[in-house]
């Protein structure tokens, strides 16, 4: 690994990248990036790291959420909190149900680039390039919006650094209190349709009085008190990526300093790709999206460029099939992964392959597919006797109607009411927490 340099990707065949048309406004940007603090430090991600290697082994568990697409016109603190606080709530349920810690990790503070099934888009018969995300040009359908402007870098560079400072503050300051987070759990079984839920969050509640009566009270206990909450985001855009990069004193090795865990999206894995070859060689843990075109040759490949030394919690493969497709391609990559005897952690994206359009118009995702594809993926792994271990949702803390069903039904003719998403449809705060119930249904099972 000695000889990778942080800028080897340049040399390698790029997609789903923007062509910037001012250069030297592009280096000054890169320039001015490489002077700025790194946003995460190589402690941090060797912890996670560990921890990620922990829920490979089935000891910890893996939930992995946010945004589809970060947005500058939405950043907002009530934002960051609510969701937050949701991914809080759907941890304490999801640890109750798996009896082991569950590692959080949002898609947050970076996750702003995006990769497009099309170059161009075109309305009433004008073509104008893709949105590849805010860090990139603009959601507005005009010319100038969609050009991409790197100066764009700095602000979601500042942005991340907002966004991570009143994490680490929400993470630490009392707000992540086990009681506390679970009166808010409490809250979302009041409702009418949610008796089903009630007992579980029951079950919990006589756990936290049990454990008052015993004498553990949060005061005494410091991890009941604070959470380690990590952030990861689609290492896309490779300028920004590289100009956060660092070398780490303490291991001589580099990090990625956007991010405690970067992934590769489904669209940019090619092994021989200028996407690979950045991931590659930083220390980070990293993600790699499987779908149903990833060939078990080309994992055996990734999987010996992106972790040469087998490490755990250094890959997380995030299988992302669909529902309904679990069965036909997640058996043929496990016995991939098992004759290379590779160290994995298998997670489950149940957002990305059941998107579909709705009649009203809408890109929508049925709650009810999120759901089957996380009961197949379980499914496929009790099978084949290796381990479930994580969750990867599109998910938000406010009341949006972006995907249709759970238990406050949004119907396809809601979708208008408060569809906000800059990119894919999210589960609103009520969706996201139904389902850590249910998931910690089938993680007790
Ligand atoms: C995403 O996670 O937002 C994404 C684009 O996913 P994928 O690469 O799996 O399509
Ligand atoms: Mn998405």
């Amino acid at each position: 690994m000695a000889e990778w340099h942080k800028s080897d990707w340049r040399s390698k065949p790029r997609i789903q990248m923007p062509e910037y048309t001012d250069e030297a406004e592009l280096k000054a940007v890169e320039a001015k990036l490489a002077t700025y603090p790194p946003l995460v430090f190589a402690g941090e991600a060797r912890r996670l790291k560990a921890q990620l290697g922990a829920a490979s082994r089935g000891e910890a568990f893996l939930l992995q959420g946010g945004d589809c697409a970060e947005s500058f016109e939405q950043f907002s603190a009530d934002g960051i909190r609510d969701t937050f606080k949701v991914m809080l709530q759907m941890a304490m349920v999801l640890t109750y149900g798996a009896k082991v810690p569950v590692v959080k990790v949002g898609r947050m503070a970076g996750q702003f680039a995006k990769p497009r099934s099309a170059p161009t888009e075109t309305v009433d018969g004008l073509e104008l390039p893709s949105y590849r995300g805010d860090i990139i040009n603009e959601l507005a359908f005009t010319p100038e919006a969609r050009i991409p402007d790197p100066n764009k870098m700095l602000q979601a560079y500042t942005q991340a650094a907002a966004t991570l400072n009143l994490l680490r503050a929400f993470s630490t300051g009392g707000y992540a209190d086990v009681h506390q987070v679970h009166a808010w759990t409490l809250g979302f079984t009041e409702s009418e349709k949610a008796e089903k839920y009630r007992d579980l969050a029951n079950r919990i509640s006589d756990t936290l009085d049990f454990m008052k009566a015993a004498g553990v009270t949060s005061d005494k206990m410091h991890s009941l008190q604070t959470v380690d909450f990590y952030t990861s985001h689609e290492s896309l855009l490779l300028e920004y990526e590289e100009a956060l990069t660092r070398l780490d004193s303490t291991s001589g090795k580099w990090l990625a300093g956007s991010g405690h865990m970067i992934w590769i999206g489904d669209r940019t894995r090619q092994p021989d790709g200028a996407h690979v070859e950045f991931a590659r060689g930083v220390q980070n843990p990293i993600g790699l999206k499987c779908g149903p075109t990833t060939t078990a040759d080309d994992l055996k490949v990734l999987m010996e460029k992106l972790n040469p030394e087998n490490e755990a919690g250094r890959l997380t493969l995030i299988a992302r099939f669909g529902a309904g497709s679990v069965g036909e391609h997640l058996p043929r990559l496990i016995k991939a992964v098992k004759e290379e005897g590779a160290n994995v952690l298998w997670t489950c994206d149940a957002m990305h392959g059941n998107t579909i359009k709705s009649a009203t118009g809408y890109k929508t995702r049925p709650f009810d597919s999120v759901l089957r594809e996380v009961r197949e993926f379980f499914g496929v792994h009790k099978a084949e006797g290796t381990i479930p271990g994580g969750v990867h949702f599109e998910m938000t803390g406010q009341d949006v109607t972006e995907c249709t069903g759970g238990v406050r039904a949004v119907t396809e003719e809601d979708l208008s009411a408060r569809y906000h998403t800059a990119c894919d449809p999210r589960l609103n705060a009520s969706q996201s927490l139904e389902l850590a119930f249910l998931v910690a249904e089938e993680l007790s099972a």
